[in-house]
């Protein structure tokens, strides 16, 4: 078990695609695990596989940074099935240290994913939760927040 170095702009890997996991065990078990670790003692409320290099689509989030264990949720291969509404709020990265940009993602959204037992769930997610989902998913896409701030850019000239 391991607290991991998170690789940071510009590292090629945080712009690649991530593959899907078929396979569940005990080494799926050790990433989440580790993945845990590393986001708590980075003080993050959520990281994807890519960001410590995996090319895996597995995320791990908990809003409450620690404080309630019932809060930790693993997406695997995970697909956003339902959103609606907006919120706009400023967005950091454990991957771009010390920046922050304004952006406006869905309030609410519908995702569906496996767990690290490879058991199919769907979660409901409003709010920090929503944006958090909505965020490591970019990750498993290889898309980072500084995309978006380039392309508001590009809209206001
Ligand atoms: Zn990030």
């Amino acid at each position: 078990m391991a607290v991991l170095k998170i690789l940071r702009v510009p590292e090629q890997k945080l712009y690649q695609k991530s593959g899907a996991i078929y396979s569940f065990g005990p080494l799926t078990h050790n990433m989440v695990f580790d993945l845990f670790e590393t986001m708590y003692a980075a003080h993050g409320v959520g990281l994807a596989a890519p960001q410590v290099g995996w090319m895996d689509r597995l995320a791990v989030i908990d809003v409450t940074c620690g404080d309630d264990e019932a809060a930790r949720v693993v997406l695997i291969n995970p697909k956003i099935i339902e959103a609606e509404g907006e919120q706009e709020a400023e967005e950091g990265c454990l991957s771009i240290p010390g920046w922050k940009t304004r952006i406006t993602r869905s309030f609410r959204v519908r995702v569906k994913a496996k767990d690290e037992r490879g058991k199919n769930f769907e979660m409901d997610c409003e709010g920090l939760l929503a944006r958090a989902v909505q965020h490591e998913l970019d990750h498993l896409s290889g898309r980072l927040i500084s995309r978006f701030a380039m392309s508001n850019q590009e809209i206001s000239g």
